[in-house]
């Protein structure tokens, strides 16, 4: 078994998809461990992305990220982190596949719908950052 982390970003739940993401996810093979609701602040967004502070989009991404309520969770199956970036499709929704998330839900390259971890030590530092150890037992 394996955890990753995941985010229904602001621009999903705005548009009324968190519970078809949430459906699809548990279709997937993922136990939901952990989630909570937050609006997350500027600073809250771009501590989470620090990783991305030399990107030229950083400052956008922030605005977007904290630009209304999101849906933070940590998921668990065998594989969790590549399986959910498979399902969750190619950053551009315009290159996404068939059948993904972003394919369906995404409207932009940054409003995209979801995150979800990309490695090991990411997903270590993403859980870490949002919840306790007493809310992943
Ligand atoms: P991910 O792992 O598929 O989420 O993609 P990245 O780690 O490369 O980028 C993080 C997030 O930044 C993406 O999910 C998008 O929300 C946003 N992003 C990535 N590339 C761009 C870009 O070229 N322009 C803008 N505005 N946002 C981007």
């Amino acid at each position: 078994m394996e955890r990753t982390f995941s985010i229904v970003k602001p621009d999903a739940v705005k548009a009324g998809n968190t519970g078809a993401i949430l459906s699809r996810i548990e279709k997937a093979g993922f136990r939901i461990v952990a989630l909570r609701m937050r609006h997350l602040t500027r600073a809250e967004a771009e501590g989470f992305y620090h990783v991305h502070a030399a990107r030229p989009f950083f400052g956008d991404l922030c605005t977007f990220m904290s630009s209304g309520p999101c849906v933070t969770m940590v998921l668990e199956r065998d594989n969790a982190i590549a399986h959910l970036r498979d399902i969750m499709g190619a950053t551009n929704p315009a290159n996404a596949a068939a059948g993904t998330i972003r394919k369906d839900f995404a409207a932009s390259i940054e409003a995209n719908a979801i995150h979800g971890s990309d490695a090991p030590e990411t997903a270590k530092f993403e859980i870490g950052y949002f919840f306790a150890g007493l809310e992943t037992r």
